[in-house]
């Protein structure tokens, strides 16, 4: 399988055509971007720990039952997976009180919540993805109620199964954002990556930060942090 005409250039990933209409090979970047592209910058080897990361937990979630649109990983940085049509819905997951949450609320980072919580932003750029509720998702036809409720389901079975799969590595999954998508058939597959660049980390022990906050917050050793967390994935 090769990559033919690029579709689509995002921050992180390009998105390229297969000669299977239902395949497309997504390429993973070094590029990083935070708080809506205003900061820019590189992370040495960052795609491919994504790519390898990412591979490896949708692997271990599809045997879990969770759909997802892997397929094959091809090389380093790029993957074959599923072509779907992205629900533009960003699906938010918190164990933990961080980032936005803390800010919008004006409480601390680190509180552990008895139940976890969910949230939606509305995928789009112009408008800096804004915090949406369901029924506003319903209102701009961005997803059906089923749905909703299927994401809404997938997204807590994600969590429980992350949760704990981190837990043996000691790392604390604090936050993380999903996307999902629509096969043809209509089937709801989660879609995109899981990877430091969407989800918050956290040492067990320590509390040390091992994900994308190095960078937005520059706090250094930022590349150190991407490969322990592939060290402890891929540690016997
Ligand atoms: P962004 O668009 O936010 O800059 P990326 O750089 O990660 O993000 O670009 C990857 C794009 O590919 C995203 O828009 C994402 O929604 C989309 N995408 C992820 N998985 C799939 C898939 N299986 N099929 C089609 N598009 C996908
Ligand atoms: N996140 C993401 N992409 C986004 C926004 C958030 O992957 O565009 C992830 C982020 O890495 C964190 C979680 O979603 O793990 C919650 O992020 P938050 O809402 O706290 O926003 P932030 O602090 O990144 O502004």
């Amino acid at each position: 399988m090769e990559k033919k005409t690029q579709l689509y250039e995002g921050k992180a990933k390009k998105v390229f055509a297969t000669e299977d209409p239902a395949l497309v090979i997504i390429s993973y970047k070094d590029d990083a971007t935070a708080f809506n592209g205003l900061k820019k910058g590189t992370i040495a080897g960052k795609g491919v720990i994504n790519n390898k990361m990412s591979n490896m937990l949708m692997q271990m979630l599809e045997k879990h039952g969770v759909a997802t649109h892997f397929v094959e990983e091809l090389n380093d940085r790029d993957t074959v997976v599923k072509k779907v049509s992205i629900v533009p819905l960003e699906v938010i997951i918190r164990n933990i009180s961080a980032g936005s949450f803390a800010k919008r609320y004006g409480v601390e980072e680190g509180i552990v919540f008895a139940e976890p919580t969910i949230e939606f932003s509305y995928k789009n750029d112009d408008l800096g993805d804004p915090l949406i509720n369901s029924y506003h998702a319903l209102a701009l036809s961005l997803a059906t109620k089923e749905e909703i409720e299927t994401i809404k389901n997938m997204a807590f079975t994600i969590n429980s199964v992350l949760k704990e799969y981190f837990a043996k590595l000691n790392v604390t999954l604090v936050d993380f954002k999903l996307e999902f998508g629509r096969l043809a058939d209509g089937t709801i597959v989660l879609a995109d990556e899981i990877s430091p660049d969407t989800c918050r980390f956290w040492d067990s022990t320590t509390g040390e930060k091992l994900d994308k906050d190095r960078f937005r917050r520059d706090l250094g050793g930022v590349e150190d942090a991407y490969q322990e967390m592939m060290r402890r994935l891929t540690a016997e």
